[in-house]
């Protein structure tokens, strides 16, 4: 990053009469949440004021829109808003596309507002093309790999003026570790502990996205860890697109298992999340280590994808449903109590009835805590676009449908097997509550990541509680603070 430019676009708004004000929306993963709080981090080093408001929401209701006359909403007042997009699925993108398509209006209101987009959709040629052809208001992209050049970039769409919309300058073995970042939360903070993705699974658009992987020096990593546990962070989430196969580019010995060995040697009351995993990758040694210590959460997000190894070999997944099951297996006879939560692709091209019944089977057999589930989605470039996709809509959403009744059944009974326990868990935030009680009632989340709503001030905001559950449905838990 260069840091003189960051220093010559700050002296000139720390002139201006008011401090220019920025918006970032994030679209996707946790990955793409981390790298907007660096982005945000260079925006406050550029000196700007960020606007926080959550405006990526669902563009069919009115949460989070962009108003039409670019006045009432939060970023109605932004002097630059970034876009930082997601590619997973073709939702992903149009939802991206339709959120930049109503910033048009914002520009036609304030002429000098400038208009970025970044992430892993600005990475595909296709896209740059469409943008360039049907998004003039656009002035400017950066993709993932390229977010240490966020400075440059913008100083020449900002001071010379010129629209950039070429991804240029990729440099694959860059890991910037000067950026600034400004953190979302002040008691849960992300951790990259590595970029990119190796594995190429043949419906994923990940590796040609965001590059192949590059870890972080583990010095780096506990040094930044350490850090933000003494200034009273709470939760750790060690992020990568497939953690487990994390090494130490200058040690290789030193693996992921030996990371978060060291990670919980630091003093304090925190817990460390990590995702995600990929199935080949997990050793026992980090079955063994969760087992053990308690500042690891119990929680285990492990994508499946499919039951049938048909399929599974297809995905190019590398292990079968058997391997999947008996680290299933490993895992709950390791981990007292383990919370395990999976992805799923429904559709996955020429999955038969068949095959998806395993996909079911799998899910009863594995008894996950939560799904993700996803209707396949054809990604450019990668192999599954090649391979004959004969099945119909309609058979997808169908197929949908009775995975999501049967994870229903699985998840609202493992909630109600909470009901009489006492939980620890973290306090986030406020919650939404359809009582029609005065009570202030607040969210949080047990080491298995279950949420939980219970009475509560504001002030246990972002701190431990003990909470006594009294109800479990499907999405989530109910109880009491449990007085001392
Ligand atoms: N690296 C992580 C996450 C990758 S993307 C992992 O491997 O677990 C998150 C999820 O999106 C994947 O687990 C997969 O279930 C889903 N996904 C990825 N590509 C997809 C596609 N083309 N269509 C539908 N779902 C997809
Ligand atoms: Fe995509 Fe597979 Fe890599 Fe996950 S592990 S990011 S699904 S290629």
């Amino acid at each position: 990053m260069n840091k003189e430019i960051l220093d010559i676009i700050k002296d000139t708004n720390d002139k201006k009469s008011q401090k220019p004000k920025a918006g970032v929306v994030t679209f996707g993963c946790q990955q793409n949440e981390a790298d907007s709080e660096r982005i945000k981090g260079m925006l406050v080093s550029m000196g700007y004021e960020i606007v926080d408001a959550d405006m990526a929401g669902d563009i069919s209701g009115s949460y989070g829109q962009f108003d039409e006359n670019g006045t009432e909403s939060p970023f109605g007042s932004c002097d630059v808003i970034i876009m930082n997009t997601c590619a997973v699925r073709e939702h992903a993108e149009l939802k991206a596309f339709s959120r930049t398509g109503q910033l048009k209006h914002y520009k036609n209101k304030n002429k000098d507002l400038l208009i970025g987009l970044c992430g892993c959709m600005v990475e595909q040629d296709h896209v740059l093309d469409y943008l360039k052809k049907s998004f003039h208001h656009v002035d400017f992209i950066f993709g993932t790999r390229s977010i240490h050049k966020f400075p440059e970039i913008f100083y020449d769409t900002l001071v010379n003026k010129k629209k950039v919309l070429k991804n240029e300058n990729i440099e694959e073995d860059i890991i910037d570790e000067d950026l600034p970042v400004r953190r979302d939360s002040s008691f849960k903070a992300w951790v990259s502990i590595m970029y990119g993705c190796n594995n190429f699974c043949s419906y994923c658009v990940v590796p040609h996205v965001r590059g192949r992987e590059r870890n972080r020096n583990k010095d780096k990593i506990l040094d930044e860890i350490q850090k933000l546990i003494s200034s009273g962070y709470k939760e750790i989430t060690l992020l990568g697109q497939n953690v487990n196969s994390y090494k130490d580019p200058v040690d290789p010995n030193y693996n992921f298992a030996d990371l978060l060995t060291d990670i919980v040697k630091t003093d304090g009351d925190y817990w460390v999340r990590f995702i995600t995993s990929h199935p080949k990758d997990v050793s026992d040694r980090l079955i063994t280590l969760m087992g053990e210590n308690e500042k690891i959460a119990n929680h285990f997000h492990l994508p499946v994808q499919a039951g049938s190894n048909r399929i599974l070999k297809l995905m190019n997944r590398g292990y079968t449903r058997e391997d999947y099951l008996e680290l299933i297996e490993k895992l709950k006879k390791h981990v007292k109590d383990i919370a395990i939560a999976s992805d799923i692709i429904v559709g996955f091209p020429s999955e038969t009835n068949e095959e998806f019944e395993e996909t079911l089977d799998i899910i009863e057999k594995a008894g996950f805590d939560n799904i993700f589930p996803f209707i396949y989605s054809k990604r450019k470039n990668t192999p599954a676009e090649k391979m004959e996709d004969k099945i119909s809509r309609k058979e997808k959403t169908d197929r949908f449908a009775r995975l999501m009744a049967i994870q229903k059944i699985i998840s609202e009974k493992k909630n109600k097997a909470y009901v009489g326990k006492t939980v620890k868990i973290l306090v986030e935030s406020e919650a939404k509550h359809n009582n029609d009680d005065e009570k202030k009632y607040l969210a949080g989340r047990t080491s298995t990541h279950k949420l939980v709503i219970f009475e509560g001030n504001i002030d246990l905001i972002g701190s431990f509680v003990n909470v006594k559950i009294n109800e479990g449905k499907l999405h989530g838990l109910y109880g009491e603070i449990e007085k001392n």
